[in-house]
């Protein structure tokens, strides 16, 4: 390996990223080499993370373009600066992407990531101290669901509902009991550690019992729905909030949808100026790529194959000795109780243990995990940047046996270093597609 941070780089990425770090080598090689560094991980490591993925070299190389020096607060035609027609065309080419791919009528493209897109949303269709009615960050949900510590728990009234502690599904039943008693402004469903399908017809139907707004946050399974490998919120949500770049494909960012003319325009107001500034055009530009893509039939052939894929993982897992959650999976996530294979197997350890053996993923609580969040019972496991590599049912097998093996183990540093190599040596082989 030779000291620069060019030659620390993989040797597969492309032209442009290799003219990027020749350029920061020449003029700041402290962050050149981190960079390279990071490049270098990412060829050379397993993602599992579920909200993670690679984006393509386009999506990559759009996000770092004019874009990002031009003040463009407003939307499009009805800008606060002058000089942003080219602005206006990418923002208008992104909306109308979006709205092609998730087939409603309007599009925000705006919103700097997730959170962000759900704190315009809950402003758009509730007032401070209205009732909401979520699923926990404890059972699967998101902090910007209602997390105490967070402008959701701190700016409304949070009412939780929760998973059957049996089955570890959603609980229909008890959403709309709870709904009749409480009657919640607005319901939400969408998740970020659920490893199944939403019914957001039911959704909508307890909803509409009580006159409440119904918000999807599909941040986790947007790549699906696009695709059609998951049902779709609309026509059933009012509104539907999402990030860009996690099944999706795209870059980090967020995006609001929805059907309703009247909703749409309480969101855009809420979004700039009510809670946003100048919109990152250099990323709007990239989602706009990023949507291309997804409206290709490539990507649907990548996210029945991200499916296909935690299918096979969770089989081999259960192969191995593990419980899944619920018993499986239906999207592109599982999460793993590691009980079952060893009492004393806590999420923490199977989580740092793996990251030494070039195996990324994260500690996950499990449905009424008896261990704090620090510790946990379990992983959250997904395949959709896997699948970005090419891997497919077999590797899922090997990447099976790898986690297994580490576990077994119990972390000792031989182990973990074999397997590491394996691991490198497998990534090798199959090349992230820069
Ligand atoms: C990831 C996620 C978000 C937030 O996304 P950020 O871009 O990190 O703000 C919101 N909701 C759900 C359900 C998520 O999983």
């Amino acid at each position: 390996m030779t000291p620069t941070a060019v030659g620390r780089a993989p040797n597969t990425l492309d032209p442009l990223s290799q003219s990027l770090l020749a350029l920061l080598e020449a003029q700041d090689p402290e962050v050149a080499r981190v960079l390279a560094d990071e490049a270098e991980r990412q060829d050379s490591t397993l993602e599992l993370i579920a909200s993670e993925n690679h984006v393509s070299t386009a999506v990559m190389h759009a996000m770092g373009t004019w874009m990002t020096n031009k003040y463009a607060e407003g939307y499009p035609g009805k800008r606060y600066y002058g000089g942003c027609a080219f602005h206006d065309e990418v923002e208008n080419l992104a909306r109308e992407r979006a709205k092609a791919l998730f087939d409603c009528g309007f599009a925000n493209v705006q919103p700097h990531c997730g959170a962000n897109a759900n704190i315009a949303a809950f402003m758009a269709l509730c007032n401070p101290g209205d009732t909401i009615l979520s699923l926990p960050i404890k059972s699967g949900g998101h902090l910007s669901h209602g997390l105490k510590v967070n402008f959701s728990g701190t700016f409304y009234t949070i009412v939780d509902y929760d998973l059957d502690p049996e089955t570890e599904l959603l609980d229909y039943d008890q959403i709309e009991r709870l709904a009749l008693e409480h009657r919640p402004k607005m319901i939400i469903c969408g998740y970020s550690a659920y490893p199944r399908l939403i019914d957001f017809a039911r959704f909508r139907a307890i909803s509409d019992k009580v006159g409440a707004f119904l918000l999807a946050d599909i941040a986790h399974i947007a790549g699906l729905v696009a695709a059609g490998v998951h049902p779709s919120p609309f026509p059933h949500a009012h509104v539907a909030t999402t990030t860009t770049h996690k099944t999706l494909r795209g870059p980090r960012g967020g995006l609001i949808l929805s059907n309703d003319e009247e909703i749409a325009k309480k969101v855009d107001r809420k979004v700039f100026p009510g809670s946003q500034g100048g919109p990152l055009m250099h990323i709007i530009a990239a989602k706009a790529v990023a949507f291309g893509e997804a409206l290709r039939p490539a990507f649907k052939t990548y996210s029945r194959q991200v499916v296909a894929n935690a299918k096979a993982l969770a089989d081999a897992l259960s192969g191995h000795g593990y419980r899944l959650c619920t018993g499986g999976t239906d999207n592109h996530l599982m999460l793993v109780d590691l009980r079952p294979r060893s009492a004393d197997l806590t999420g923490a350890d199977a989580e740092r243990w793996l990251e030494q053996a070039g195996i990324v993923c994260n500690k996950n609580g499990i449905p009424n995990d008896p261990r704090p969040p620090m510790v946990t019972s379990g992983l959250r496991l997904g395949t959709p940047a896997l699948t970005t590599r090419g891997l497919k049912e077999p590797e899922m097998r090997q990447v099976a046996a790898w986690i297994d093996r580490v576990m077994e183990g119990k972390g000792a540093a031989s182990v973990c270093s074999a397997v590491r190599e394996e691991v490198r040596a497998f990534c090798l082989g199959h090349p992230l597609n820069h």
